[in-house]
């Protein structure tokens, strides 16, 4: 039943630069801007549809992927016991070992990371002071360009204290003599370059040959040479409106909980879109000349009614693009696609409250899309009304074609979902392999808010 189900795309209006459009807007045929309605949000104060470029993000929280610690700001790794195996990524089981002298005093303890999976192994030797294992792996570090940054870090970080403590007046000199050697105090000041990065008195191609040396060092580092890998972050985003600076989307801070403190994600507040054939329509994406038919259903995820109102373009050229009126009197008819939805004004009830209870969730699923694999999809099948289940299933009767034309009404509905039919008339112009996106304008009304929306609605691909 899959196979009968087509996506629909939304437009979102954040390129568009010309606002008092006539007909419709200037880049709704952008594909860029079309996106996937689970990669959307929606601003309830601009009443729009939010794309990732109209939207900011802010960190909530850094936590550990493996642990669920949360971690302060300005790390990137975790600062608990979880590393990885820098041969295969796999994570590494940590055991220690207290080691005692020969009179009985405890020495000091040793830790052994291994891997399950490829069986990589470190011994860091015995550590006689408690300390968090990421210094003591960090200590272990022999890597010349990692120990360089360290000295350079600290170099850095001392100038800029010396500095502060000069500028804080006479009375702090004390200290500050009483912290730093003479020596030390003299190159700090005269700002003299850190250990290790004279001002070049190398030629061009000593620095080359240096630089070089440097670099197969560190290429030339085996497995054994490697050191237990830190354990990289996860981070929980808020998402702000650049358009009016609300926030859109709120996670809980919490890294275990999976509960939304605002909810923005476009599908829990848009009517979703479903393009399906009819029930047992064979090969229902293939359109072929002269006449083809789809069914589009509708569905509300909100607690209120929805009244929706939804209108297309006539007569599409072989591209999708609308006719400009004008043209439409000159354009040869036979080289364009008319489409024709069935009914324009539909009312979508509201989702039951405890849908999440199978003989509740069962309702809130379009006939056109219910299958009978399971014992209480097919009791709810012979629940619903014969009439609708009739408009909704293909037939080669030639009566059939003319009864479900234009009756102007639905086709079939259930609590809080309606399906219509869009029927199209391909001209025989159209180039076999032609595929076929509906642009569609979808008005929603609910007791809270009123907004509209452009869409795509696949229909597929031209076949002779
Ligand atoms: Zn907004
Ligand atoms: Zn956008
Ligand atoms: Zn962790
Ligand atoms: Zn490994």
């Amino acid at each position: 039943m899959l196979d009968h189900i087509t996506e629909t795309r939304i437009f979102c209006p954040c390129s568009e630069k010309n606002l008092d459009w006539q007909d419709y807007p200037e880049t709704l045929f952008d594909p860029s801007v079309c996106h996937r309605v689970s990669s959307l949000h929606f601003c309830p104060t601009c009443k729009s549809v939010k794309c990732f470029k109209c939207l900011e993000f802010e960190t909530i929280c850094k936590f550990c992927p493996r642990c669920y610690a949360t971690v302060p700001n300005g790390l990137s790794y975790c600062n608990k016991s979880c590393f990885n195996c820098p041969r295969c990524h796999h994570y590494l089981n940590i055991s220690a070992k207290t080691h005692m002298s020969s009179v009985n005093d405890k020495k000091g303890r040793s830790f052994t990371f291994t891997c399950t999976n490829c069986l990589w192994n470190l011994e860091t030797g015995i550590i006689s002071k408690p300390q968090a294992l990421t210094s003591i792996v960090r200590k272990l570090d022999r890597n010349p360009v990692h120990t360089q940054f360290s000295q350079l870090k600290e170099f850095y970080v001392r100038q800029y204290e010396a500095l502060k403590l000069q500028e804080q007046g006479s009375k702090i000199k004390h200290d500050l003599l009483a912290r730093f050697s003479a020596i030390e105090l003299a190159s700090l000041t005269q700002r003299q370059n850190p250990v290790g990065f004279s001002e070049s008195e190398l030629s061009e191609e000593e620095e080359l040959n240096e630089m070089r040396s440097r670099k197969s060092h560190i290429g030339s580092q085996n497995a054994n040479d490697k050191l237990p890998l830190s354990q990289e972050l996860s981070e929980k985003r808020s998402l702000r409106c650049k358009a009016c600076r609300s926030v859109v989307l709120m996670p809980d801070s919490d890294p275990l909980s999976t509960r939304l403190e605002i909810p923005g994600a476009a599908a829990d507040q848009l009517p979703s879109l479903l393009v399906t054939g009819y029930r047992n329509q064979p090969e229902p994406f293939r359109l072929k000349h002269p006449t083809a038919r789809l069914i589009l259903t509708l569905s509300n995820p909100l607690s209120e009614s929805m009244d929706i109102k939804i209108s297309t373009f006539e007569q599409l050229d072989s591209l999708g693009k609308p006719l400009k009126k004008d043209t439409k009197m000159e354009q040869d008819l036979t080289s364009t696609i008319g489409v024709h939805i069935t009914c324009s004004e539909i009312q979508l009830g509201c989702k039951l409250e405890s849908s999440s209870k199978p003989e509740n969730y069962v309702k809130l699923i379009p006939t056109v899309k219910l299958t009978s694999r399971t014992k209480i999809s097919r009791i709810e099948l012979m629940r619903r009304d014969p009439d609708n289940l009739r408009n909704i299933t293909w037939s080669n009767d030639e009566h059939w074609f003319d009864s479900t034309d234009s009756s102007g009404s639905v086709l079939d509905r259930g609590v809080n979902w309606s399906s219509v039919g869009i029927n199209l008339s391909v001209g025989e112009g159209i180039a076999l392999g032609t595929k076929i996106n509906i642009p569609l304008f979808v008005g929603v009304t609910t007791k809270t808010s009123s907004y509209g929306m452009w869409t795509f609605l696949n229909a597929g691909e031209v076949v002779k």
